[in-house]
């Protein structure tokens, strides 16, 4: 059984216990966030690997009451960490817990109040995004993934935003083979034709152009900033809360990892 962690500092500690150094990581505090029970360190994973080769960025817990996301980097930390996962060639950047406070009240938004998924454009962002946007503004990447939930879903589903210049090929539709990949092994999938007023595929979500004016009336989320400054690719992944913890998380790495394995594939076919 998957024990859950309701405290940001614990689960910020033992992220930082893993033996990450061996498996090419290492951990920067970027800040400190206020939460109930004192201040929360704000860290950042990085794992570089070389030039010419994949970047990649991983984020979970922006919304505090989704904690599938965060468990599922600690548990991908540490089955890197005890050698039962090996990465592939990748620059991987991550992101373990944006929203300490919120996670710790188990809220949506962070204790002032801020959906920190709709701050990506204000002047004066909250500081957890003012320490991303400063960390992530001159900074492209191959992949964008997060880790999300949605406590009204029933099945899983995800939103793939895809490079300009991908041919509509099935073979360049990842979020469609992601979905057929967990529905074979038995998760539940939303199937419905409209999801959160979008249209949807076997649970897959493309949002069009038509969203920008949306976005500007209701604050960026982050997939939106990504793309806009020059990340290609991303896909933010939402698991269903009626099915347990362990599975959420089992969804989440399964599914980052599938995505890594298309990238560097995508990758070497390239050069
Ligand atoms: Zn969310």
């Amino acid at each position: 059984m998957m024990e859950e962690c309701f405290n940001p500092k614990e689960l910020i500690q033992e992220i930082q216990g893993q033996h990450l150094e061996k498996a090419g990581f290492n951990s920067t505090l970027l800040g400190e966030i206020q939460t109930d029970i004192g201040p929360c360190p704000f860290i950042r994973l990085k794992r570089k690997t070389g030039t010419g080769i994949p970047k990649v960025l991983l984020s979970a817990g922006i919304h505090g009451d989704e904690p599938a996301g965060p468990h599922a980097v600690l548990d991908l930390l540490k089955k890197i960490s005890e050698r039962k996962i090996l990465l592939p060639q990748i620059n991987l950047d991550i992101f373990p817990l944006i929203n300490p406070s919120g996670f710790l009240r188990r809220t949506r938004t962070n204790q002032d109040g801020f959906d920190l998924n709709r701050c990506f454009a204000t002047g004066h962002p909250p500081k957890e995004i003012r320490i991303m946007m400063n960390y992530l503004k001159n900074r492209e990447y191959d992949l964008s993934v997060e880790f999300h939930e949605d406590i009204d879903t029933k099945g899983f589903y995800l939103y793939e935003h895809q490079p300009a210049n991908v041919s509509e090929t099935d073979s360049d539709k990842w979020g469609q083979e992601i979905t057929a990949l967990l529905r074979k092994k038995g998760f539940p999938i939303n199937d419905n034709p409209i999801i959160e007023g979008m249209p949807a595929i076997n649970g897959v979500i493309s949002p069009k152009r038509k969203r920008r004016s949306f976005f500007r009336r209701h604050g960026w989320p982050q997939a939106f900033y990504m793309h806009k400054h020059g990340t290609s690719r991303t896909l933010t992944l939402e698991t269903p809360p009626c099915i347990s913890i362990a599975e959420r998380v089992e969804i989440h790495i399964e599914t980052f990892l599938f995505a890594l394995s298309k990238m560097e594939r995508s990758f070497t076919k390239n050069t």
